[in-house]
């Protein structure tokens, strides 16, 4: 593992593409695997293809309520006059062959009965005791759905490495198959530092914060479906943080700390990891969120975050969460979602570092726009609350006119 791509010189800033590139470079998914029920694959990783059994659909079957005719029997012109000689429902094939000059009765889902090809719609029939009018213009082969045509025997229902969500959890259940082989889940510690950093359920002394990054930790790491090892605030103290360390490289895959990751905390920090471990300390080129540590110490993946509220969001988002997703085993990993938007704001930014902030999109006329949510510093959480997506700054962007096109990412995909 290389975790220093700017190539030990770690003065100078670290562009947000070669820190993710170093990061995703450097992991490969866990090992473990379990066999779990149908629903208890929701958000975890396939880590076996799922291999169709059968035919989804099982039989070629009507597409609509209607009549299943031959082809063959329909005139170019003017109706054609057929006898109906049964109904074919759902779960109750009719069992008979609709023979020249035939037509049966048909429902939605229900196989095609032996003899016909074509299902006409009961809109365009004409009914007459026990005959049917048909139309001309009718397509051979209209309105049927194909044995297979969802799903094929023997064919690859869902590849290795999704990670399931509703729609895959019902295409496991339309095979018919009621178990399959996901990845274990990800273990991950997770804990604060700072002598400043007080836990919820006292009062705060002086010049003390209330802990909130572990909490938003948990919240994202929860729904990413991980396993959460909590260990707490851990004082600026080298003894507490060793300690601390041990045991979380012991007994996680992954190591997620907050603090300490600045340039007049690090030294010790650097030392003790260093001694137990193999970690970079980046100065990223992003806003919030500058600096970032990233190695191993023992077997697990270190992830040190920045200390501000906003900052740990914004690296999580942006770093940490693909690397997690890729530890989990998911493949391909989703490409970032962005898309470009209209500026209902204008400001100015330093050029040089890639700026994530808050935003609101909203609707502005038939077109969406976004918004600046709340403050914009790095310790308002209050922000990330308000907002529902990222606005990003490249790099080299001096300013933003309201108008401009700039581009969002948005917090919540469909879940
Ligand atoms: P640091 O990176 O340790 O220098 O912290 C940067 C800022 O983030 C400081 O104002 C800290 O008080 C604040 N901070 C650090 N950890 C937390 C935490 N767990 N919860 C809330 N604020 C924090
Ligand atoms: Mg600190």
């Amino acid at each position: 593992m290389n975790p220093n791509p700017a190539g030990g010189d770690d003065r100078s800033f670290l562009a947000v593409d070669a820190a993710r590139a170093a990061i995703l470079g450097a992991l490969a998914p866990i090992s473990g695997r379990e066999r779990v029920a149908v629903r208890a694959a929701l958000g975890r990783v396939l880590a076996e293809d799922v291999i169709a059994p059968c035919n989804v659909p099982a039989h070629d079957n009507s597409a609509m309520d209607g009549y299943a005719v031959r082809a063959a029997d329909l005139r170019a012109e003017g109706e054609s006059a057929l006898a109906v000689v049964g109904t074919a429902f759902a779960g109750r094939p009719f069992s008979g062959m609709v023979g020249t000059g035939q037509a049966v009765r048909i429902m939605t889902g229900a196989t095609i009965p032996q003899g016909a090809d074509t299902i006409v719609v009961q809109e365009m029939a004409r009914r007459e005791h026990d005959r049917v009018f048909i139309p001309a213009g009718q397509k051979k082969g209209q309105n049927l759905r194909h044995a297979g045509e969802d799903l094929a025997e023997g064919g690859v229902a869902i590849a290795a490495g999704k990670r399931c969500g509703p729609a895959e959890l019902g295409l496991i259940a339309s095979l018919g198959i009621a178990e399959v082989c996901v990845r274990r889940r990800l273990r991950v510690a997770v804990m604060s530092t700072g002598d400043e950093i007080a836990s919820i359920g006292r009062p705060l002394g002086p010049g003390e914060v209330y802990d909130s990054n572990r909490y938003t930790l948990h919240g994202v790491l929860t729904r990413l479906g991980c396993e959460l090892l909590d260990l707490g605030v851990v004082p600026d103290r080298p003894e507490a943080l060793e300690e601390a360390f041990r045991e979380a490289s012991q007994a996680a895959d992954v190591i997620i700390t907050s603090g300490g990751v600045s340039v007049g905390e690090a030294d010790f920090i650097r030392e003790m990891m260093n001694r137990m471990g193999e970690v970079a300390f980046w100065k990223l080129a992003i806003k919030p969120g500058r600096p970032m540590a990233f190695g191993r110490i023992g077997d697990a993946v270190l992830f040190g975050l920045p200390g501000n509220p906003v900052a740990v969001m914004v690296t999580f988002y942006q770093f940490v969460q693909d690397a997690l997703l890729q530890l989990m085993g998911v493949a391909p990993l989703p490409a970032p979602e962005r898309f470009p938007v209209r500026a209902a704001f204008s400001m100015r930014k330093q050029p040089g570092r890639v700026e994530y902030l808050r935003g609101r999109l909203q609707r502005d006329g038939g077109t969406l726009a976004v918004a600046l949510a709340g403050a914009q510093g790095s310790g308002v959480l209050s922000s990330m609350s308000e907002a529902d997506c990222f606005v990003v700054l490249p790099a080299d962007c001096t300013a933003v006119q309201e108008g401009d096109t700039v581009l969002v990412q948005p917090f919540h995909g469909i879940v």
